[in-house]
């Protein structure tokens, strides 16, 4: 490769860049598509004044990146969070890119987001600044060029101000602009579960596969929010024993398994939605590092990123790490984890769930027609089955690891879909 990689003093983006170009340089992709794929298609950053209640007036940062949209219109969401800025955008949309191709729907990539923090803005104030957001990158999003989706500190509220600012703007409903939306308007059924079934599948195929029994298999979920409650739940209908769960108030331990209802409905009636104060027979209380050191046959995090590191690696029990979370397991943990055999099933496969939930939700919304749940997991469950096999086979047949594998089918799909499209624009 004779290209000049570029490199980013922010981590995000510097791994992402190193990820790509390792990726790159494996399949021996052309210099000319590498630095097409190695930079976003369009960055823009917008100001954005909010008169604030007490009549002041702010102005926050706000950004959108869209990395590629070779394969269909930039998907990603938008996230309110003091550190939110344009590189982070930039590695993040990247990421949407390689996460979207992977799960074989009609879309790119692209992230958001505003630099501000949103524990400080009232719900006015937050939809104020919404509304600025969503008016200011209007001519860069449509339902057929950019669909914006939750991220961090962002949920149904926030689509809802923002389907409905872009909306007025245009003077028509335009009900495909955001995923994320909630079910009584627009949203869909399922969704909600879409990413920990995603989780839940794929850890049920990788134990088939390996002809490990599903039934009695020792899970660890660490986080027991969105992602980590529905795939505890899946799990447990699968006949798996969710021996520990955790969240930010440590951990819970069953050796003879969690009663995954019970815990899900004591943290669906806490105030804070936490397992604090959490209870059963047989069930001991640890910390949320130990938790992730239990005996048990497959850990899957689904908190935040770095909970599996150079310090705890070595230490892991667990025969299979699937990634519920994004980027929960660092590079200095998969190079201490590969000698010891353990299979990682990398986040942007296993978590893929949400993005094609949201793809399924965008269906919905153009042809003004809802499904059924049961409609809709029937579709989610072959495609994410049929994305894993995609991967594990490719893993085998070239002898990579699994997140090798997942980026290599990924990057193959979009560089194709350039080739063939061309460069123009
Ligand atoms: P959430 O806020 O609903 O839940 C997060 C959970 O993690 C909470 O239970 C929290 O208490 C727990 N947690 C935080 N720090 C912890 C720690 N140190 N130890 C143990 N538990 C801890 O968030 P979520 O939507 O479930 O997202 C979890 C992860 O999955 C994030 O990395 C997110 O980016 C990723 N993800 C989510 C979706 C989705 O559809 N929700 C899709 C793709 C990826």
């Amino acid at each position: 490769m004779s290209v000049t990689k570029r490199t980013s003093k922010n981590v995000l983006l510097d791994t992402a860049l190193k990820n790509f170009y390792g990726a790159a340089e494996e399949m021996g992709l052309e210099d000319g598509l590498v630095e097409i794929l190695s930079r976003p298609e369009r960055a823009i950053s917008v100001s954005l004044p909010v008169a604030m209640d007490d009549g002041s007036i702010r102005v926050f940062e706000g950004y959108r990146v869209q990395h590629s949209t070779a394969l269909g219109p930039a998907k990603g969401g938008f996230r309110y969070h003091p550190d939110v800025d344009l590189e982070e955008c930039e590695a993040l949309g990247s990421l949407m890119t390689w996460k979207c191709s992977l799960a074989g729907i009609p879309y790119g990539g692209g992230k958001g987001g505003v630099s501000c923090d949103p524990l400080e803005l009232s719900t006015s104030e937050r939809e104020r600044l919404t509304r600025t957001f969503a008016a200011r990158i209007a001519p860069i999003v449509g339902e057929w060029t950019d669909i914006p989706a939750p991220d961090v500190n962002t949920g149904a509220a926030e689509m809802i101000w923002f389907m409905d600012t872009i909306s007025k703007m245009h003077g028509k409903l335009e009900p495909g602009i955001v995923t994320g939306k909630p079910i009584s308007i627009w949203g869909s059924k399922g969704r909600t579960a879409a990413t920990g079934v995603g989780v839940a599948t794929c850890i049920k195929e990788l134990l088939e596969t390996e002809k490990a029994d599903v039934k009695g298999a020792r899970l660890i979920i660490q986080g027991f929010g969105n992602v980590g409650t529905y795939a505890a739940k899946t799990m447990d209908e699968f006949g798996a024993k969710i021996v520990g769960i955790s969240d930010v108030t440590g951990g819970y331990y069953a050796p003879d398994g969690i009663d995954v209802k019970k815990a899900f409905d004591h943290v669906t009636n806490h105030p804070k939605k936490m397992l604090e104060g959490y209870s059963q027979p047989g069930m001991t209380k640890v910390s949320g590092e130990e938790i992730l050191l239990v005996d048990a046959d497959v850990l899957a995090p689904c908190a935040l990123e770095g909970a599996v590191n150079a310090k705890n690696a070595g230490s892991i029990k667990a025969r299979y790490i699937v990634e519920g979370a994004n980027g929960p397991v660092t590079p200095e943990a998969d190079a201490i984890l590969e000698p010891k055999g353990v299979i990682v099933v990398p986040d942007f496969l296993a978590n893929s769930g949400g993005v094609i939930g949201s793809y399924f939700e965008w269906v919905q919304n153009l042809n003004g027609y809802f499904w059924t749940e049961e409609e809709y997991n029937n579709r989610l469950i072959p495609i994410m089955t049929d994305n894993f096999y995609r991967v594990w086979n490719y893993s085998k047949e070239h002898d990579v690891k699994m997140r090798r594998a997942a980026f290599l089918v990924a990057i193959k799909r979009v560089a194709d879909a350039v080739k063939m499209r061309g460069t123009f624009l």
